[in-house]
């Protein structure tokens, strides 16, 4: 079966062609800055790689380009549209309504649609992505993966904020949890690899977003996230946790509106707005250079992870694996470093040349002294969207 998985967000479409359950994956690629006049468009199959600069205005536009692509008599890799049995689309926001994947009918779109307000830039854009899939793939089944499904196993007493109950109950306000697709992934993967019956692993996605998870024999039971994609550990442009009285102080006494509190912590925050850049790859090249600010924000970030290290080893009462992923938990050594040293209270300890070692493969970091493993393990999102798709129809 031929799965098409599709990201969608605000500016770009992600999306990979792959074949299941043999997991080949038949081409891949990413539109960028989509309602720009200088949209990027790169596309990668076993024997091309393209990359095309174009006007495109919307996501009808760009997904028209993707299809157009994978029927492209040379560099295609399908020759009839029907060929395309299924689209996964990720959709960050389910809800409490949505503990699996779910085939899309007219009740789940309003759904996703419902919980815009809950993360107004992701879901409209993932559901514009399934709108515009319904009309390019007609005769394919349309499948919405939940970034929020894998959190829905979060017991109460972690769920539930402390405030007056019935904002709880009536106004579904708790804590969702996100980037779950990439955390079931990777403690998949990890509890295959260490061949554990039972396991309490901590999963640590560090990309643009950055989340931790608390997962007990593969279920997740606490996350640094919560009602939004916002608060925990600090990010590329979001500040993560702070105390909610800066933002009362922020609008009486400095005059700012909530609009623009809310775009001060959530785009000009985090390593942004302590280095003046969001990729940690330029902070880490100042840093070697020297640059104190650069050298700060890099301990605070580690330092915010180790917390919540420490948090959770507590709540599992025990600890048998860190995983590192995403972006910058599969690249940066120096992060990885910074997180596992002087933590060998908790039976953490790196081995530094593994760590420098590169590779696309998961892989074991820690010293043969280590307690604990340390692993790289490279997420998948696409995958796993392709994975439970496949698992949904058949
Ligand atoms: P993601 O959202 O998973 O694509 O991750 C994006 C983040 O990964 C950005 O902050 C990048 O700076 C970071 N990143 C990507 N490659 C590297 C690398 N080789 N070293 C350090 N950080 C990296």
């Amino acid at each position: 079966m031929n799965i098409l998985v599709i990201n969608s967000g605000s500016s770009s479409i992600k999306f990979q062609l792959i074949q299941m359950p043999s997991e080949a994956l038949l081409c891949s690629g990413l539109i960028e800055r989509i309602g720009e006049k200088d949209a990027i468009l790169s596309y990668i199959t076993n024997t091309v790689k393209l990359q095309k600069t174009d006007y495109i205005s919307k996501h009808k536009q760009g997904l028209n380009k993707i299809v157009d692509l994978l029927l492209d008599a040379e560099n295609g890799v399908i020759k009839n549209i029907k060929e395309i049995e299924a689209v996964g689309h990720r959709v960050v926001h389910g809800g409490n309504s949505f503990s699996n994947t779910a085939l899309v009918t007219p009740e789940v779109k309003r759904k996703i649609q419902e919980f815009a307000v809950l993360a107004p830039l992701h879901n409209p854009s993932n559901l514009e992505g399934i709108l515009v899939a319904e009309e390019d793939f007609p005769f394919a089944k349309q499948i919405a993966v939940f970034d929020t499904a894998f959190h829905q196993t979060i017991p109460e007493k972690a769920r539930k904020y402390a405030i007056p109950n019935n904002f709880y109950e009536e106004q579904g306000i708790q804590v969702y949890g996100f980037h779950g697709t990439s955390h079931k992934y990777v403690s998949e993967k990890a509890i295959a690899y260490l061949q554990l019956e039972k396991s309490k692993i901590i999963s640590i996605h560090l990309g643009n977003g950055c989340s931790m998870t608390a997962v007990v024999n593969g279920k997740s039971v606490d996350h640094s996230m919560g009602f939004a994609p916002s608060n925990g550990l600090i990010m590329g442009s979001r500040s993560g946790d702070i105390d909610h009285s800066v933002i009362f102080y922020l609008v009486d006494s400095l005059g700012y509106s909530l609009e623009e509190v809310n775009n001060l912590l959530t785009k000009e925050s985090g390593m942004q707005g302590l280095t003046g850049s969001n990729d940690l790859r330029d902070i880490e090249k100042e840093a070697e250079k020297g640059n104190s600010e650069c050298i700060l924000a890099l301990e605070m970030n580690a330092y915010r992870i180790k917390k919540f290290i420490g948090t959770y080893v507590a709540v599992m009462n025990g600890l048998d694996a860190i995983i590192f992923t995403a972006g910058i938990g599969e690249n940066s050594s120096m992060i990885r470093k910074l997180v596992c040293t002087d933590m060998d209270f908790f039976g953490i300890d790196l081995d530094e040349s593994k760590n420098e070692e590169k590779s696309q493969e998961l892989r074991e970091i820690n010293s043969s002294i280590s307690k604990v493993k340390v692993l790289v393990v490279p997420t998948n999102e696409e995958l796993e969207i392709a994975k439970q798709a496949f698992g949904l129809l058949t």
